[in-house]
């Protein structure tokens, strides 16, 4: 029977992605190993991540600073914004350093499974921006949305429903070319596919 500590640590690291129970037991025991070295490091890294990290208002990234680096980036082209479910798969794509504009994330993807509806995504915030409503635009700024959904059966939906409701605007709707592959998500791809998926992206319709 492990201490109450223990089972505390491994209860709350269960919780991460990709790590079950057993591993969470492991990795608790890999670290009280190395609890004089590698210990410290990890509860600064958290520490700062607690204290430091905030949500951009504008899209939705995570950043030490509100806008975040990219929306404040004068340098980033205002015509053209990127859609994306996840803060992950803006991350993905800005590691491929090929696009140039601005980002929006969702917050998630349609899903009838799991009762996810268009009010629990950022699609207001969207429509604001593309529609000028947003003060993080200029007039008539966005010329061009590309819809960076991953190329599973909801992320596809997602992106259905988005081209339907930017119908109204004047504005390019393109998205990732298919290069991708079925169910891939844009955050397991290496960064030359996602780059390339970028690089063909297609009008849609
Ligand atoms: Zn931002």
């Amino acid at each position: 029977m492990a201490s109450q500590e223990i089972e505390t640590l491994a209860a709350a690291l269960s919780r991460l992605p990709g790590l079950g129970p057993r591993s969470a037991r492991r990795a608790v025991l890999w670290l009280v190993k190395r609890r004089e070295n590698a210990l410290g490091q990890i509860i600064e890294a958290l520490q700062a991540v607690q204290d430091r990290l905030v949500e951009c208002d504008v899209c939705g990234n995570v950043d030490t600073q509100n806008p975040c680096g990219i929306c404040a980036d004068p340098r980033r082209d205002v015509k053209s914004l990127c859609v994306v479910e996840d803060v992950s798969d803006l991350w993905a794509l800005d590691r491929a350093k090929l696009f140039t504009g601005r980002y929006h994330v969702l917050g998630g993807r349609l899903s009838a499974l799991d009762g996810v509806r268009p009010d629990d995504l950022s699609i207001g915030a969207l429509l604001d921006r593309v529609a000028d409503r947003s003060p993080a635009e200029g007039a008539g700024a966005v010329e061009e949305v590309v819809l960076a959904m991953n190329a599973t059966l909801e992320g596809q939906t997602t992106a259905h429903y988005l081209a339907e409701r930017l119908e109204e605007f004047p504005v390019r709707i393109t998205q990732l070319a298919h290069g991708l592959p079925v169910g891939g998500e844009l955050d397991y791809l290496d960064e030359g596919t996602l780059a390339q998926a970028l690089r063909a992206r297609r009008p849609v319709g």
